[in-house]
């Protein structure tokens, strides 16, 4: 309770500071798909998939090559960009579906959530003048006291849950509440078309209702996640792929146009060059459960191989940031809630115990330094500490591993018995940052925690995993 009221003072006291200037900030828009591969995007150089409005995105803003996520599942990694920090120092380590869960956990079901002492972005950026809609999927507490209007947002247009249809549910007997499509809060109405493109739209009539006072909109598309739907014409577009791939490649047609649309409408209202535009995406993708591909990295989504939580990652911002940067240092996702609030001319000191670096001057080239020395990422016993360009991999059911990610991208050469000294030492500062955890407060069931490892080594060599592809071709 402490905590909230503290909140409460500091978001009251940031919200008098920013009453001025409030039609020079930026505004600001969130892309985020949904298990998305690292290689099915133009801009990282896919000749299958078609995404042209993301890849003039690229060309026109940041790209980012290494560009990270929290963790390599939904839940958690959408925990870490919506606080700016590791979401294991607040217990939120594991993914989010109950089933999934072990029963020692302190939370099941509709209670495991983003703890509501936690300041969201969106919080942050209401009390900098924002207004803020959040439209797709939530996946972040299905209790109503973690609904996203009250979590900073202010317009709500989706699903509260992991994944659902694209397709409107004709009947709602039986379907639990964090599936159904819902308008604000508590208005069940399921959407008038293909969720990706209704989401988009929502947006764009959003950005022509808030034109004229600075708005952030966290666009979650549920597009790529299972299951695979796509419109009968999206899958024309692609007559020479076959099964699950031509679904996937369909999805993420349909994923462009949205993004598109909306992008299109800041242009029509003469937006574009004080918007902040990024795309990202949660975790790597499920090549097994979509059929997407993270090649040349190994590994996919729920590991932690570089193709479990390295994604595309964009920034757009026509005022600041040169066209066609390449930004080649590790950032990760929760440096947009510093990035934002900088952008939004927020005081940095009001930021409390964050992870996340404001990335503005790094990309202007202002500081030439790295963003981050250190990275860690860790689910139950298995956790990676990056320093620099060394890789740590510690393992429950085998020995740990490290890579040069200089050298070796696709994580084929492990180097531990060849380091000794480097493992230690990564070790022991590994054990430093997991002291500065909580406990989690629900864990993984065991026999999900080898079907991860398992996971990872079916699509760990590449030449496995081409050879796996075949089928679609
Ligand atoms: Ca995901």
């Amino acid at each position: 309770m402490k905590k909230l009221s503290y909140l409460f003072v500091l978001l009251l006291f940031m919200s008098c500071q920013s009453k001025t200037q409030a039609q020079d900030k930026p505004n600001i828009i969130f892309l985020f798909s949904d298990d998305a591969g690292y290689a099915d995007f133009g801009f990282h150089g896919s000749k299958v998939m078609k995404t042209p409005n993301l890849d003039k995105l690229s060309d026109q803003g940041v790209r980012f090559t290494q560009g990270y996520v929290t963790d390599a599942t939904c839940g958690p990694s959408r925990a870490g960009l919506m606080t700016g920090k590791y979401q294991q120092r607040f217990g939120y380590q594991e993914i989010n579906v109950p089933g999934y869960m072990s029963e020692n956990s302190k939370f099941l079901g509709d209670d495991m959530g983003l703890p509501l002492d936690q300041v969201t972005i969106a919080d942050y950026l209401k009390a900098l003048g924002y207004t803020n809609a959040m439209y797709g999927k939530w996946h972040l507490g299905n209790a109503d006291r973690f609904h996203p209007l009250n979590r900073g947002f202010d317009e709500f247009y989706g699903f509260r849950g992991g994944g659902r249809s694209y397709f409107p549910y004709k009947y709602f007997k039986g379907i639990h509440h964090d599936n159904k499509m819902e308008r604000n809060f508590g208005n069940f109405e399921e959407p008038n078309g293909y969720a990706t493109d209704v989401f988009a739209d929502e947006a764009v009539s959003f950005i022509e209702r808030n034109k004229d006072k600075p708005f952030f909109i966290y666009l979650a598309f549920n597009a790529v996640h299972t299951p695979m739907e796509a419109t009968e014409e999206d899958l024309k577009k692609f007559p020479s792929l076959k099964g699950k791939r031509k679904e996937v490649a369909a999805m993420t047609w349909a994923l462009d146009r949205a993004c598109g649309k909306v992008m299109d409408k800041l242009k029509e209202l003469g937006l574009d060059d004080n918007t902040i535009v990024v795309f990202s995406n949660d975790n790597g993708g499920p090549t097994d459960k979509n059929a997407s591909l993270n090649l040349p990295l190994s590994g996919t989504k729920s590991n932690h191989l570089e193709g479990g939580f390295r994604v595309p990652y964009l920034i757009k911002w026509p005022r600041k940031f040169k066209a066609g940067t390449v930004y080649n240092y590790p950032v990760s996702t929760f440096d947009l809630l510093p990035t934002f609030h900088a952008a939004a001319g927020g005081d940095m000191a009001d930021l409390k115990d964050i992870d996340g670096v404001n990335l503005i001057p790094f990309i202007t080239g202002d500081n030439k330094a790295r963003p981050h020395e250190d990275l860690f990422w860790k689910k139950d016993v298995r956790a990676v500490y990056r320093h620099n360009d060394w890789k740590l991999i510690r393992f429950a059911d085998r020995p740990a591993e490290l890579y040069d990610l200089s050298k070796d991208l696709t994580e084929q050469n492990d180097l531990a018995s060849k380091h000794p000294e480097r493992l230690k030492s990564m070790f022991k500062k590994l054990f430093e940052w997991e002291l500065t955890l909580e406990r989690p407060l629900w864990t993984l069931k065991q026999q999900f925690e080898k079907y991860d490892t398992d996971r990872m080594d079916w699509f760990r060599n590449p030449e496995l995993v081409k050879e796996y592809m075949k089928k679609y071709d």
